[in-house]
């Protein structure tokens, strides 16, 4: 018997978690690609989250539910305004790696008041998008967590 306590125990378990071993499939659209065509990616992949990326498929923006939102109210022709005009874009980005500690992770989300991080890699050319954590991703855990008997 340790002597900790049953949310010792649950903290320790917690804190273990990496990113890699929750983050999902990343959608990425390329810079050039339009804010029509980037709200149909957003519908047809079920994301809130955008990712954009250059020619060498490096991170250089993030586009949100609310960023192509704000651009549909009061704009036309949605397929004549390329996605890199309204993005939020590097080194403007918050971004984690795959041996990062999960809960660090969320505490960017919470700090930074964002859905959505990149899980990225360093490439030769910037960082390259392998992954995505959402807030998703920690309501899975929660969920995990009740249902695991190894707590
Ligand atoms: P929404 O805008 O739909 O509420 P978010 O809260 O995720 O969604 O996004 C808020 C703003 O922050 C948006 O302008 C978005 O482009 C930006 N953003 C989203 N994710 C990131 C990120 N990982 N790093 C920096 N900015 C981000």
């Amino acid at each position: 018997y340790t002597g900790k306590t049953a949310s010792e125990l649950l903290s320790e378990k917690i804190k273990k978690y990496k990113v890699h071993e929750f983050q999902q499939v990343p959608v990425a659209v390329k810079e050039s690609v339009s804010v029509y065509d980037a709200i149909s990616t957003m519908f047809l992949e079920d994301v809130g989250t955008l990712f954009v990326v250059d020619d060498h498929a490096c991170l250089t923006g993030v586009l949100s539910r609310k960023d192509l939102l704000r651009t549909s109210m009061g704009h036309q022709d949605l397929t004549s305004i390329p996605v890199h005009i309204i993005m939020t874009r590097m080194p403007n980005i918050t971004v984690c790696r795959k041996d990062d500690l999960l809960i660090d992770a969320a505490h960017k989300l919470i700090s930074k008041q964002i859905d959505g991080l990149p899980v990225v890699k360093d490439s030769d050319h910037g960082l390259e998008v392998v992954g995505r954590i959402t807030k998703t991703t920690m309501t899975k855990l929660l969920v995990e967590l009740t249902t695991d008997e190894n707590i």
